[in-house]
């Protein structure tokens, strides 16, 4: 790594800091606007630009799924190729190809192997995960060091995210020969989702093409099974998370999710940073989506006439002053539908004046219970079923509340985006939502701090009396409302924070592993 030095003045005294440029390889799944899913490739589509940016040289590897050619940026190939023996007489090659992430000078590199990665969806289709997906992301991992390898890149810090890049740590550790410049590189897992873990039966362990004397409870062995995220957080250097509050959830038994142990035997190595938002994509002030752009300064013009745009688009009753409630996500178990279809049944059997914005896509049971309330009330309940990115920042844009019960949440990116876009969240008090939203109390109203609401009891009652006590504010005192909606829109939450705060984190991983 290139050294420099800088100095500077504190309180009179003349200090000399060590500036080192630091090389960082993220291995991911996903990185917008290559590959997404969800929080991840938001994270590891930005979290690399913004470290670059405070000088460091950042790369990525990822795979080279289907959406990456359609993802609009120039995908070059190179002469790189590698061939991986996944098993005695099965020799799976691979070729690297290589894009700049948008706006930035960081390097993506993908790695192509089209019977793995050429489908559809990342991680599996209508009948649920993919059979191979132990096979395909242990090829991923063991290709991303080949590839490395042949880069012949220096490398500081190697940053794992999630299960799906689990096993590198595991794999530079048991192979020190093969990956002799990797050796004395820092690693760091970081987890976005403690819920996934990439458990499979052991016999997957073959994949890895290590000798079984390398499954055991230190490294890649979990009850037997073989377990990609338990493996990454046994044998990485540093565990890091999405946000405090999810850092200390997850050390316990109701929401470690069997991994509560195994964190514990890292002591103190386990840091919660929570995620920023990337402001070149999320602003109102410049989003190229929205019908209308507003800023803090006119926001109630700007807002009001995004929602029209919404509701006559999608046939809901059109009124500036209904209330509309935004909501975008997985249909999955962890955001809470629970809670919320029972909520929305209830609005539109009393005929409540609320309106709901929806966008999702996932469990086909949710799916078809918002298709019903919405063919029951097409003026009050409007369901956009699949993944669209410019739907859900005009969701953003024009709902007036967004509604994110989640029964956990890492950090959660929507609550967020909502802040930024002056759609005040309604939120449970759990992980980085309790770290992001501070709850509309007399006191926080009285000191300036509220931003968002908290449920008080997690159950539909809960959500209906927290969505009740947010329509009071807004019909009843304008006052309060109005600050509130200015003050969550003038939040900071850039990366520029969080990165400096990974970075101290890389730079104290380097300092010890020397
Ligand atoms: P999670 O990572 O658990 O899915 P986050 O709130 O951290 O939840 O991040 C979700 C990201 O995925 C956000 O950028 C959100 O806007 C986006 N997203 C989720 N579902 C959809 C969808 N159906 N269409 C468009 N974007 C979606």
């Amino acid at each position: 790594a290139l050294t420099s030095a800088v100095s500077c003045c504190h309180r009179g005294a003349r200090l000399r800091l060590r500036y080192e440029v630091l090389n960082i390889v993220y291995v991911t799944s996903e990185a917008v606007p290559l590959a997404k899913t969800g929080g991840l490739a938001d994270v590891c589509g930005t979290l690399p630009r913004e470290v670059a940016a405070l000088g460091h040289r950042c790369a990525v590897i990822l795979p080279a799924f289907r959406s990456v050619h359609r993802s609009g940026l120039k995908i070059d190939t190179t002469d790189i190729s590698f061939a991986i023996p996944m098993s005695p007489g099965k020799l799976v090659g691979g070729r690297l190809l290589r894009c700049l992430l948008p706006e930035s000078n960081v390097v993506a590199w993908l790695i192509d192997q089209p019977q793995y990665f050429d489908r559809e969806s990342l991680y599996g289709d209508s009948l649920g995960d993919y059979r191979d997906n132990a096979e395909r992301f242990t090829f991923f991992c063991r290709a991303a060091l080949a590839a490395l390898m042949r880069i012949e890149m220096d490398v500081d810090v190697l940053h794992c995210n999630d299960w799906q890049s689990g096993l590198i740590p595991a794999l530079v550790q048991a192979s020190p020969t093969a990956y002799r410049s990797l050796s004395r590189a820092a690693t760091l897992m970081t987890i976005h989702n403690m819920a996934y873990q990439g458990n499979f039966h052991r016999d997957a362990f073959a994949w890895t093409g290590l000798d079984w004397k390398h499954f055991t409870h230190e490294s890649f062995e979990y009850y037997g099974q073989l377990n990609f995220l338990k493996t990454g957080i046994v044998c990485a250097d540093h565990v890091t998370t999405v946000s405090p509050r999810y850092a200390m959830e997850i050390c316990t038994p109701q929401h470690g999710c069997g991994l509560d142990g195994v964190l514990a035997s890292k002591g103190g190595r386990v840091t919660g940073i929570t995620n920023g938002i990337d402001e070149t994509v999320w602003n109102p002030a410049t989003d190229s989506t929205l019908p209308v752009r507003f800023d803090v300064d006119d926001w109630q013009t700007g807002k009001v006439a995004n929602k029209r745009s919404l509701q006559s688009e999608f046939g809901l009753e059109e009124s500036d002053d209904v209330p509309m409630i935004g909501l975008v996500g997985r249909l999955a178990e962890q955001k809470g539908w629970d809670l919320i279809l029972p909520v929305i049944r209830q609005h539109v059997r009393e005929g409540r004046p609320t309106q709901w914005m929806i966008l999702g896509s996932g469990d086909k049971q949710i799916e078809t219970e918002l298709a019903a309330l919405a063919a029951e009330a097409p003026q009050q309940v409007a369901a956009h079923i699949g993944f669209n990115d410019a739907l859900a920042h005009r969701i953003e844009a024009g709902a007036d509340l967004f509604v994110m019960p989640s029964h956990y949440e890492p950090c959660g990116l929507n609550q967020l985006y909502s802040l930024r876009y002056g759609t005040i969240p309604i939120v449970t008090a759990t992980g980085g939502l309790a770290d992001t939203v501070v709850d509309t109390t007399a006191e926080n109203l009285a000191n300036e701090t509220a931003t968002g609401f908290h449920l008080h009891e997690v159950s539909p009652r809960g959500l209906d009396e927290a969505v009740g006590r947010a329509l009071q504010l807004r019909y009843h005192d304008q006052k309060n409302w109005n600050n509130l909606v200015e003050r969550a829109m003038s939040a900071d939450w850039s990366w520029r924070k969080s990165a400096s705060q990974y970075v101290e984190l890389y730079d104290h991983a380097v300092s010890l592993k020397r």
